[in-house]
């Protein structure tokens, strides 16, 4: 800014320094109060002399400008989701609501979040059942994502998994399979029984059923003579004991790269069972999640011995389970920090 005057210059420099170190009410107490600095400067123009008056009086005018823009962004930066408050997440109020408007009187205790309440449950069952516990990253790279899953490059499984990557080449995991190489060299005895729940990203448009983010839970057992009929058998114990409920299952073909034969799992409905209501589609059967024995070359890849070894995988949608156990019928509701929902759990 351009100022002859030499005062308003001055007043100027001084708010210039000052728009760093003091908050908006602090600058307004000092400049535009009644005793502010530049509240002065302008009373102070009948003592220019006559000529310069009016090249005065639009240089406090362009100052007073100055100082509403600076007081205008420090309000803003403040209404926003500003990091210079701390944010506690298991604070007992709305952390998006103004801090004078807070209600902390009301039953507003911080709790988990409904996925990770049932992530824990999950985890505890499976640890019954003899399982270790490891959470998936959530940015990995291409032999993770594609190439140790047995996807070569340029396979056409890979157009399958639309996911995110970085400019410096990383990946948005599209599914928790991504650990099934690490998971197996960092439990190398046998029986390798790993559960890996983590955060996945695929680039989908949202509606009531899918979501660009969400959460899945894999899992691996591997020793020799490992069947398909332990992978049906542990999968079904895992969710009756969930489900607090009998289920009979079935597998039906599918496809996926790093399993051969690949299935689905499918349970009867757990609320109809089997008569049909809006949780199955009416169809009395609730296709659950993929699965089927590692295939050879993922094994390989890993340094096991495929001729010796066999084992099964499987992956699920944790928000999806969770919508069923919890009667939940937009995936949404999951990511939007609703404290209206949240709260109901
Ligand atoms: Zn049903």
């Amino acid at each position: 800014m351009e100022l002859k005057n030499k005062n308003l210059k001055e007043i100027y420099q001084s708010l210039q320094k000052d728009t760093l170190k003091l908050s908006a009410v602090e600058l307004k107490r000092k400049y535009s109060s009644k005793n502010g600095i530049l509240t002065k400067a302008f009373s102070e123009i009948s003592k220019i002399v006559q000529k310069e008056r009016a090249e005065y009086g639009k240089e406090a005018n362009k100052l007073k400008i100055y100082l509403g823009e600076i007081l205008q962004s420090k309000n803003s930066e403040q209404d926003s989701y500003s990091t210079k408050e701390k944010i506690d997440p298991t604070a007992p109020f709305d952390v998006n609501i103004k801090k004078d408007n807070r209600d902390i009187s009301l039953n507003t205790k911080g709790s988990k979040h409904p996925l990770t309440t049932e992530i824990e449950k999950w985890a505890e069952i499976f640890k019954g059942m003899g399982f270790n516990v490891l959470e998936s990253r959530q940015l990995d790279d291409d032999y993770h994502m594609f190439e140790s899953l047995n996807f070569p490059v340029g396979h056409p499984a890979r157009d399958m998994y639309d996911t995110f990557w970085t400019e410096e080449g990383f990946v948005l995991p599209a599914h928790t399979s991504t650990m099934q190489n690490r998971a197996i060299k960092l439990f190398d005895k046998f029986p390798i029984a790993v559960v890996l729940p983590g955060r996945c990203f695929r680039n989908e448009a949202t509606d009531a059923s899918h979501e660009h983010t969400f959460h899945q839970i894999e899992g691996i057992y591997i020793d020799e003579n490992v069947s398909l009929g332990n992978m049906v058998a542990t999968i079904k114990e895992f969710l009756q004991k969930y489900l607090e409920t009998e289920l009979e299952v079935k597998i039906q073909p599918s496809f996926f790269p790093f399993t051969e034969p690949d299935c689905e799992f499918v349970i009867s409905c757990p609320f109809c069972k089997k008569a049909g209501c809006s949780t199955c589609g009416h169809s009395g059967w609730i296709e659950l999640m993929g699965c089927g024995m590692i295939h050879p070359n993922v094994l390989k890849q890993a340094g096991i011995n495929p001729d010796k070894y066999s084992g099964f995988a499987w992956g699920f949608g944790v928000d999806r389970l969770t919508m069923i156990k919890l009667g939940i019928n937009d995936i949404r509701y999951l990511r939007d920090n609703n404290l209206n929902f949240l709260r109901q759990f």
